[in-house]
């Protein structure tokens, strides 16, 4: 009997394709014909991941059963009651919003995630600090991506990570939208209605979905509205990332990664580079995942040297926008820089592909990085309260050399989870805010006292009631963590 014919096997092996789906598009695709074939509705939130695990009892999907269910059975899950009547919009699946549903699923509320784009094209290889790598292991991330962290790896593509995290996100039943855009928040227009967000395309379906906490988790760029940014400018830094296809043969596999080469630490890398290529860099980091992946930082004066950058400019907006870039010329940069620190054993070195179909290579400015100058705060219109929360890049930028961007980002999700946590229990919202503020930063009490920027007056007939908060997870020493990354990593 096929696989077609037989509707246990067939199931299987829809799970298996889903399991092993390598765009976003599969995962989608994969996951709709599982739960058709399955006859289980993915909005029923409250009930799909069990009704899965019943259907579903054979050998693959029980391996990744007992690690979601080791997870679930943490104590500060309570079996998904804390936020049993917790409606959640999440903005943005990168990795730290999806990490961020994952929890909040885990917490039992009903989680919608809203990313503008369509596909997950990003081919950037980020370092993994070790608990992060614990914590995705530990949620199944190997059943989904068999080469995940193998042996001494400790690094992984944006995409492959962000397919990992969605899988699970699905199977927890975190309603996931891509291509859809969000454009602000919808206050409540009358008693009943509840806080609402303004969608592009206007006539989407979860544009009438109403929500008491709104996760912000758009990336750098991204300032939801009342928050405001702080700008660190350090002295002119220019990144420079490229990724050339990997072809993963014998010759390839060969080629030792750079986990991270500085000036400081052989200086005579760096002088060959120099005199041979006329290529002067600070830094360089070579990886090797779906692409080779290269990112390093050129110093701005071998740049103009090498007609990458046109005319020198103070502003390093200008100096770097496009029309002042020689793209021929940077690609020959990026090719060289990756050659010569490769000892030319990469055979062949083609350029990857971007989401626009143009060679994967970007030159960016890390002079200027930016921070929220708080992570939460509560509104409140027509008797609605909603609790607004930023992570990852949203809340705080990385230095990418310190490949902090995950490590941190996965925090302020699991803090900003304990928030939500607190919410869904019914504290006070005085209260929700201060206990996610790191006592060790300053102090929740202090906080409260202060209540800065409390009561800011809207058009609404009551005041807003807003508190703001500094960011949770900006606390520099790991010992200085709060109460949430401690409890979350106690299990
Ligand atoms: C060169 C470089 C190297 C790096 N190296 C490392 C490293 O080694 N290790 C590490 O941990 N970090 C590294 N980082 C940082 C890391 O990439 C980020 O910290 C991480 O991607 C942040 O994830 P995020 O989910 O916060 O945001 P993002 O990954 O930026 O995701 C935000 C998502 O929100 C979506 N979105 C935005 N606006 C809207 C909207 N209006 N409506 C709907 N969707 C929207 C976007 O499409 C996107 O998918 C590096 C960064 C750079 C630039």
């Amino acid at each position: 009997m096929t696989d077609q014919q037989n509707p246990v096997n067939l199931s299987h092996a829809l799970f298996d394709r889903f399991v092993l789906a390598g765009t976003c598009k599969d995962v989608r695709q994969n996951f709709s014909e599982l739960c058709r074939h399955l006859q289980l509705d993915a909005q029923d939130y409250r009930h799909f991941y069990g009704k899965l695990k019943e259907k579903l009892n054979y050998w693959n999907a029980k391996e990744l059963w007992e690690k979601i269910d080791k997870r679930a059975a943490h104590p500060d899950y309570d079996q998904g009651k804390p936020c049993a009547k917790t409606k959640c919009l999440v903005l943005g699946a990168g990795p730290c919003g999806l990490r961020t549903a994952i929890e909040l699923a885990l917490l039992g509320a009903q989680v919608v995630l809203l990313e503008k784009r369509t596909s997950f094209s990003r081919n950037n290889v980020l370092h993994l600090w070790p608990y992060t790598i614990r914590d995705l292991r530990n949620l199944g991330a190997k059943k989904f991506y068999g080469k995940f962290c193998s042996g001494s790896l400790d690094h992984i593509s944006i995409r492959q990570l962000q397919l990992i995290l969605l899988k699970l996100a699905l199977i927890l039943g975190v309603e996931v939208h891509t291509g859809v855009t969000y454009n602000g928040l919808v206050e409540p227009q009358a008693s009943g209605t509840g806080w609402r967000a303004l969608l592009l395309p206007d006539s989407h379906p979860a544009s009438s979905y109403q929500f008491d906490v709104f996760i912000s988790a758009g990336g750098g760029r991204f300032v939801p509205d009342g928050f405001k940014r702080k700008e660190l400018r350090g002295k002119l830094a220019i990144g420079i990332t490229a990724n050339f296809v990997n072809h993963r043969t014998k010759a390839e596999a060969q080629v030792p990664e750079i986990s991270g080469v500085a000036r400081i630490y052989n200086q005579k890398f760096f002088r060959d580079l120099q005199t041979e290529m006329g290529i002067d860099l600070e830094n360089i980091v070579y990886y090797k995942d779906d692409t080779h992946y290269f990112v390093m930082t050129a110093k701005k004066n071998s740049l103009l040297k090498k007609g990458v950058i046109m005319q020198d400019n103070a502003n390093v907006e200008q100096l770097l926008a496009p029309a002042n870039v020689n793209g021929e010329a940077l690609l020959n940069y990026a090719r060289d820089a990756a050659e010569f620190s490769t000892g030319r054993k990469l055979p062949n070195l083609e350029f990857a592909t971007n989401h626009n179909a143009e060679a994967d290579v970007a030159m960016f400015d890390f002079t200027c990085m930016h921070r929220a100058e708080y992570s939460s705060m509560v509104m409140e219109r027509k008797g609605k309260k909603l609790l607004i929360g930023l992570v990852g890049d949203c809340l705080v930028e990385p230095f990418w050399p310190l490949g902090t961007g995950i490590a941190r980002g996965f925090l302020a999700a699991f803090d900003t989870a304990w928030m939500v946590r607190s919410w869904g229990k019914g504290t006070a919202h005085m209260q929700v805010l201060a206990e996610s503020f790191p006592a060790t930063c300053g102090g929740p009490a202090e906080l409260v006292s202060e209540t800065h920027g409390l009561v800011q007056k809207g058009e609404s007939e009551r005041p807003e009631s807003v508190l703001e908060v500094w960011p949770g997870a900006l606390c520099p020493d790991p010992t200085l963590q709060t109460q949430t990354h401690r409890r979350v990593h106690s299990g």
